[in-house]
């Protein structure tokens, strides 16, 4: 065994890399330039935390998230890290004792705040500490191009002046090739190892659903998911203050959080959150990036969000742990006409601009009849092979239809046109429009013209987008640029995969005009969760099945240990999920350990923790074992 996965076991409890961690770690530790791109729960921490402890030497770690930093550090102290925070929360006592930790080398990972690292005197300390490594987090806050720009992330960029011999590396779960590139460009990066994990998040459900009474919709999701952590995100205030009294009439504990309330009442439901105290929060958009919890069980989107990538981090923010998760999108013609309205304000043009075609797209996937899970991952350059099996259009929630032929259609003009082309010409192509475009190419004498006369205008547009948002077409670089084939596309012209729609997709492309026909979306389930099978596809043993109905009887151990760390978790003041997460209890119900040699087999456990908490927990197996 290595080194590294001796230490990956002895400090963390894990007994294998997850994807790209590894190589991470050794190009970190050896001393070389990063930047990582690994979606919410791809494991970045131990990215950074892994070379803390095996490389030695003080780890600096710059995170915007000031509210989170507490809990990052509790969750490494329980690893046995030496782990410390500096930033403007602090009280003097606490900082000036973290100084003198610092000085006298007894700190090996320290997170700071950007505004933090931005003051000179700060950085003549930590000249004087000697900092070996930089590890930045959310390092996507340093562009411009990103949906999430800090300005004071600004000041990053003179790291690599300061320290010019120093290795930093930059972590970010959400990246488009524009921000990787402006992120190594902002930060000097020399020659990184770049990584970019896929983007998929196997483990979480989607489906999206037409509003009938969003009330109840919402209040039908989560009496199924009774008793499990999960977030609820509401357009406006009044919506969250509306909906969170709807779920506590039915005797669901939940807290509304917005703006509108004072710092100390956020911070205070937030907290509650995080610590298993209140399982359900309802939330506008400004809750969330402040959460490392890593036991959240669904998201459930009460209005439209205002763009794909937003929709993607926030449905992110479930199933850290790799468990699975359900979540699900509700959305009716006033959500558009809302957020019409909000971009119809906007002063700047070209924000303007860029905001009605993140509308478009988020319409796009919440209309279309393709594979959600495929959708998403088109739109982060990334193509997923056929349908993923785990989101309502591949489980047959939503009626589809096969469009195979009309894509070839389509794909087969963009090959004909020499993909130079955008959708409309394609259609006017493939619909025999004898446009000057048309005639001015000679496209009119192509085999594809006209091969599809007996279908509308409309619906070839809307198969164009159906095709886009698969990821079967795909615009080389920016948006001026004509289509391309993609690996994928192609498949689908040779035959070797098909391709679906949903069903009258003519009448759904044109939502604003209201009216909903009802027909292909909303398919109204009632009760009854999603078989957990579906929601593990693939054979990935990592992946195996921890659903409560899986446990069987075993339900009650679990909850006993949950009690357990929820009381542990108390006592220390630390977030439950810092002593073990959801996946470390649920081995442990399968395995059944009852001595220090079996605990520490189970994922999560490493010896620090088996010293910590192994006796109470092998207690508590013990009892239970007794009493069955
Ligand atoms: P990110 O910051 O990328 O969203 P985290 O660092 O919070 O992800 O990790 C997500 C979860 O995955 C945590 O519960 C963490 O303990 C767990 N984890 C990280 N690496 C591994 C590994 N190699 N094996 C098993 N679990 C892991
Ligand atoms: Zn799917």
């Amino acid at each position: 065994m290595s080194e590294l996965r001796r230490v990956l076991k002895r400090q963390f409890g894990f007994t294998d890399f997850r994807a790209h961690q590894k190589e991470i770690v050794e190009a970190f530790v050896a001393g070389r330039d990063v930047f990582a791109a690994l979606p919410t729960g791809g494991g970045k921490s131990l990215c950074y935390q892994l070379p803390a402890v095996a490389g030695g030497g003080l780890t600096l770690v710059v995170s915007p998230l000031i509210a989170l930093m507490k809990d990052q550090v509790d969750a490494a102290r329980a690893n046995g890290l030496a782990a410390a925070c500096l930033n403007s929360t602090l009280g003097e006592e606490e900082a000036r004792e973290t100084y003198r930790d610092l000085a006298a080398g007894r700190v090996s990972l320290l997170y700071v705040s950007p505004e933090r690292l931005a003051l000179g005197s700060f950085r003549d300390a930590l000249a004087a500490f000697g900092v070996t490594r930089i590890a930045i987090d959310e390092a996507h806050c340093i562009s411009e191009w990103g949906h999430e720009f800090r300005p004071d992330y600004r000041a990053l960029g003179s790291l690599r002046a300061l320290f010019p011999s120093v290795p930093i590396a930059a972590f970010t779960a959400t990246a488009t090739r524009s921000v990787q590139d402006d992120v190594i460009a902002q930060l000097s990066l020399q020659k990184p190892l770049v990584v970019r994990a896929s983007f998929d998040r196997s483990e979480i459900f989607y489906r999206v659903e037409r509003k009938r009474s969003v009330g109840n919709q919402i209040v039908g999701f989560v009496e199924r998911h009774r008793g499990e952590p999960g977030i609820v995100y509401r357009s406006t205030r009044r919506a969250t203050e509306e909906t969170a009294a709807l779920l506590r009439q039915r005797g669901i504990d939940a807290a509304a959080y917005h703006a509108g309330l004072s710092q100390e009442e956020r911070r205070e439901r937030q907290e509650q959150f995080v610590h298993d105290k209140v399982p359900v929060i309802v939330a506008t958009i400004a809750f969330g990036m402040g959460i490392d919890k890593s036991n959240v069980r669904w998201i459930v989107h009460g209005d439209l969000p205002k763009s794909l990538e937003s929709y993607y981090q926030e449905t992110g923010r479930a199933a850290r742990d790799g468990e699975p998760a359900e979540t699900a999108l509700f959305y009716g013609a006033n959500d558009i006409a809302t957020i019409r309205h909000h971009i119809s304000r906007m002063e700047d043009d070209s924000e303007r601009e860029r905001s009605e075609q993140r509308l478009q797209e988020v319409l796009r996937y919440a209309e279309s009849g393709v594979c959600r899970r495929r959708q998403l991952l088109a739109h982060f350059d990334e193509q997923h092979p056929g349908n993923c099996g785990a989101c309502d259009i591949c489980r047959g929630e939503v009626e589809t239809e096969d469009a195979t032929v009309a894509a070839q259609k389509i794909l087969s003009a963009a090959v004909r046109t020499g993909q130079r082309f955008g959708g409309r010409h394609l259609v006017d192509v493939v619909t025999g429009r004898a446009t000057d475009r048309v005639i001015e190419r000679g496209h009119d004498r192509l085999p594809t013209f006209g091969v599809g006369r007996d279908e509308s205008l409309e619906y070839w547009l809307s198969i164009v987008r159906d095709v886009e948002s698969a990821g079967l077409l795909a615009r080389a670089d920016g948006r001026q640029s004509g289509f391309r084939l993609t690996d994928e596309g192609r498949r689908v012209l040779k035959g070797k995969a098909s391709f679906v729609v949903r069903r009258s997709a003519v009448a759904a492309g044109t939502p604003a005009g209201g009216g909903y026909s009802n027909r292909g979306g909303g398919s109204a389930r009632s009760g009854g969760s999603i078989p957990s099978e579906r929601l593990t596809p693939g054979g990935d043993p990592a992946r195996a099945d921890y659903s409560p109905a899986a446990l069987g009887g075993e339900e009650a151990l679990f909850q006993r240990l949950r009690r357990l760390r929820t009381r542990i978790a108390r006592e220390r003041g630390v977030p439950p999920y810092t002593i073990f997460s959801d996946k470390s209890l649920k081995v442990m119900v399968r395995n059944r350990p009852t001595d220090r040699r079996a605990f520490l087999r189970c994922s999560g456990v490493g010896e620090y923790k088996l010293e910590e908490f192994g006796e109470a927990f092998l207690r508590e197996i013990r009892e239970f074992l007794a009493g069955e």
